[in-house]
């Protein structure tokens, strides 16, 4: 069986983007693969230093991967800091990676310029962590979005070069996606990607009642409307399109396009039926997630067990890799 990996920090909501990207992988991967998913609490130390919410914001995704067909008894599902080896694999990667490769890597730079008053070493070396969170596992295969691509490939020479110096243990890591390409679900803004801390109102969370989705959804970026037979759709309408093909049916889909193909597109009715789909989708999974949140003694359960899954896999790999290295001394 293939070995599958992936994360999401607890910066806050999950948002649909999350779940696109991300969470609707996990829960097809669960039957078919050995899956480690985890809540990155490490990483968001990084851009939020202030633990204060960090307890809160663990339940809340914990909740949410559930809730969104998460089954702990199939994937281990755990959170990021119980699995000390991976402090001690970063620690190794970080010698095998090159300071300016880590500032070129954009995500690294978008940071910086969110958060210029905190450009830590850890935001620099994010792209390390979280290459030593994929191959702790020898994993092969990672779902995520489309943000995460150049992670991904830092990731691969990572594991690479320390095959190609120490011994080879590692498979190359690649993003996955079933279908094909990466998914980016776009902001309502029209200006990037929808985001757990950046954005509020533009992104549409899976906890957000549904007068607040109508809200976010009446308030996406649009226009009057083509004047042109068949003309090149704006990116801001172009997303609206996207939206309304992971929600509603092929049929309303081409109704709409034909309707900007002959100019008598009403984005009124668009959004009216973009956020009836919408709540369908997303009320049963806000409820369940609210519900599975106030079990706190299932969710210990859950973090214990996940926890010991992934420490067995890390646990076998760090004896690899100690012997790989040369750190045997006995
Ligand atoms: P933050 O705003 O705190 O950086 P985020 O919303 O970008 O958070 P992450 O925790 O960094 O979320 O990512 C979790 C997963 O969700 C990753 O696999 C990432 O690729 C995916 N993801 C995040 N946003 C989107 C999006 N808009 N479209 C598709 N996938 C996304």
């Amino acid at each position: 069986k293939k070995i599958v990996m992936s994360g999401i920090r607890p910066t806050g909501f999950l948002h649909l983007g999350n779940y696109f990207g991300a969470l609707r992988n996990y829960v097809r991967m669960q039957d078919e693969f050995e899956c480690y998913f985890m809540v990155a609490d490490l990483h968001s130390l990084t851009t939020h230093p202030d633990t204060k919410e960090l307890k809160e914001n663990v339940h809340r995704v914990l909740s949410e991967n559930i809730a969104c067909g998460l089954d702990p008894d199939k994937a281990a599902l755990f959170c990021q800091s119980h699995v000390y080896e991976t402090s001690e694999l970063y620690l190794y990667l970080n010698m095998l990676a090159y300071t300016g490769e880590l500032e070129r890597t954009v995500t690294f730079k978008d940071k910086a310029r969110q958060h210029p008053d905190n450009i830590n070493a850890g935001l620099l070396t994010y792209p390390v962590l979280q290459a030593a969170d994929i191959i702790l596992h020898r994993a092969s295969l990672v779902p995520v979005g489309k943000d995460q691509e150049q992670h991904l490939e830092m990731a691969r020479n990572f594991a690479n070069r320390f095959n190609h110096r120490y011994d080879e243990i590692f498979p190359e890591p690649h993003a996955f996606n079933y279908g094909s390409d990466l998914v980016k679900v776009p902001s309502l803004d029209g200006k990037g990607k929808m985001s757990k801390s950046e954005n509020q109102m533009a992104t549409v969370y899976l906890s957000d009642s549904d007068d607040l989705i109508i809200k976010k959804v009446k308030k996406a970026l649009s226009d009057s409307g083509p004047t042109e037979p068949n003309s090149a759709k704006p990116d801001y309408i172009e997303n609206l399109f996207l939206l309304l093909k992971l929600f509603s049916s092929e049929e309303t889909l081409q109704k709409y396009e034909s309707a900007y193909n002959d100019c008598s597109i009403k984005y009124g009715h668009l959004k009216e039926e973009l956020w009836t789909d919408m709540i369908r989708f997303i009320s049963p999974i806000r409820e369940k997630a609210e519900s599975i949140r106030e079990d706190k003694a299932y969710l210990k359960e859950v973090m214990e067990k996940g926890a010991a899954k992934a420490r067995a896999s890390a646990q076998a790999t760090m004896s690899l890799v100690r012997e790989a290295m040369g750190l045997n001394y006995y």
